[in-house]
């Protein structure tokens, strides 16, 4: 494969945004979003620090985490130019690209409901034309090569991330601060403002849905199965739907949702929708019929708690302030948690609650936050109080289990909203 990219010179670039209005003029006139974006090291302009300017569009990574965290395929690699490219045609909209990219390159075009990003100006090339940005720089600081030999070069605002990225970064703009006879400022706190890939609560409101109610599905089919019992199909039925339901609302292009499953060899999300699908599917098949084999009622409730496995790995996206894997409200262990309130199982549900808590805690204590109300009734009745309604005799483990929801349900919402995926303004500032 022949691998063409972009050079950068730091010591040359001014951060004028010339490659910014060059780009969004030959790709992006229609939907004004940019490709390229020019993110300054040392902002604020401290003294003993230099300032440079990271001009980054797409890198055309050699192993590129969009094109492998791709639930519906659409991302391929051009052996002829080795740029990395999407087929919005393929695209469901469900911005997984935007969090695993620590270059903040997929965009989402909201009115489309896809994805959007750099394709190297492929189309200039196919005319023997360089990309529109190298053309427009008024200093010369983007260049444009093929990458015979490519060294990741690791810098300030620029770190190894496994990606192999096909981006040359020259010029000496390094952290060698220069002698002072006085005390720096202190340096001002990391800009925390929400970027517009970033999520939230808000955002992700229906997966905290889908997997919360996922979980506790199979939870519930799961214990039905070890007394012998079954779900009520049609309670079990309603709630699958709704699940499948909101989560297709995540979705820029919900009626492209059946793509999720495609890249199932390499993307936790197909893993995830291939998974979901089939245990619910086989929970209702099973609950049809009469007399299903209890060998295949364990199948079921093992290919769900795979599914809850398969849903907490999505999370696994490296740069995060807080720990992804493992976290306190983990599907799997969720599971196991509710697992062991209904069979009224205090060597399953205890070491899952003892567990839970000191991820709750060590994860508050990441954020530096303090216990808030919403903090206290997580652990208090959550926790506490749904374990300790294990050592009485009356409450049925429906109670336990409600109670252990109302936590539960804070928790996963705050681990929504303390997701924060890396991009180069969050690097900067975290190597400044
Ligand atoms: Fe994919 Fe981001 Fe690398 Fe571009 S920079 S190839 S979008 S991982």
């Amino acid at each position: 494969m022949t691998q063409r990219g972009f050079v950068l010179d730091l010591d040359r670039c001014t951060g004028c945004g010339a490659c910014i209005i060059a780009c969004s003029t030959e790709n992006s006139p229609t939907t004004g979003i940019a490709w390229r974006s020019i993110t300054t090291f040392n902002r604020q302009r401290l003294p003993n620090a230099p300032v440079f300017h990271y001009s980054l569009a797409c890198n055309h990574c050699l192993d590129p985490a969009c094109l492998t965290g791709c639930p519906a395929d659409a991302y391929t690699k051009d052996p002829a130019t080795g740029a990395v490219l999407i087929d919005q045609d393929r695209c469901l909209g469900c911005r997984y690209c935007a969090w695993v990219c620590p270059y903040d390159a997929p965009q989402f075009d909201g009115a489309a409901g896809v994805m959007e990003k750099c394709t190297l100006c492929e189309h200039r090339l196919a005319d023997g034309l360089e990309p529109s940005c190298v053309v427009a720089c008024p200093v010369d600081a983007l260049g444009f090569e093929t990458l015979l030999a490519l060294t990741v070069i690791t810098r300030d605002g620029f770190p190894e991330t496994g990606l192999r990225p096909a981006l040359r970064v020259v010029g000496e703009r390094r952290m060698e601060p220069p002698e002072m006879t006085v005390a720096p400022p202190a340096a001002a706190a990391p800009p925390r403002r929400r970027h517009r890939n970033s999520r939230g609560l808000r955002a992700e409101w229906s997966l905290w849905a889908f997997t919360s109610i996922i979980t506790f599905l199979t939870a519930w089919f799961t214990a039905a199965t070890a007394t012998g019992g079954t779900v009520f199909l049609p309670a079990f039925a309603a709630a699958a739907a709704v699940a499948m339901g909101v989560s297709a609302l995540h979705l820029g292009r919900p009626l492209r949702a059946w793509r999720g499953i495609l890249n199932w060899k390499h993307s936790w999300i197909s893993r995830e929708a291939l998974l979901v699908t089939l245990f619910l599917a086989a929970v209702c098949v099973f609950n049809a019929v009469s007399a299903p084999p209890p060998a295949a009622l364990w199948v079921a409730a093992a290919v769900g708690f795979a599914a809850l496995f398969a849903m907490d790995m999505v999370y696994r996206v490296p740069g995060q302030s807080v720990q992804t894997v493992p976290h306190s409200a983990m599907a799997t262990l969720t599971g196991a948690f509710y697992l062991g309130l209904l069979l009224a199982a205090p060597a399953v549900a205890l070491p899952a609650a003892a567990v839970k808590l000191a991820l709750y805690v060590l994860r508050g204590e990441r954020l530096a936050k303090r216990w808030s109300p919403l903090a206290v009734v997580r652990v208090g009745v959550g926790l506490v109080l749904s374990c300790a309604l294990l050592f009485v005799d009356g409450p049925s483990p429906w109670v336990l289990v409600a109670l252990a929801v109302v936590g539960e349900l804070i928790d996963r919402g705050e681990f929504y909203v303390g997701l924060e995926f890396l991009t180069p303004e969050i690097q900067v500032a975290r190597d400044l």
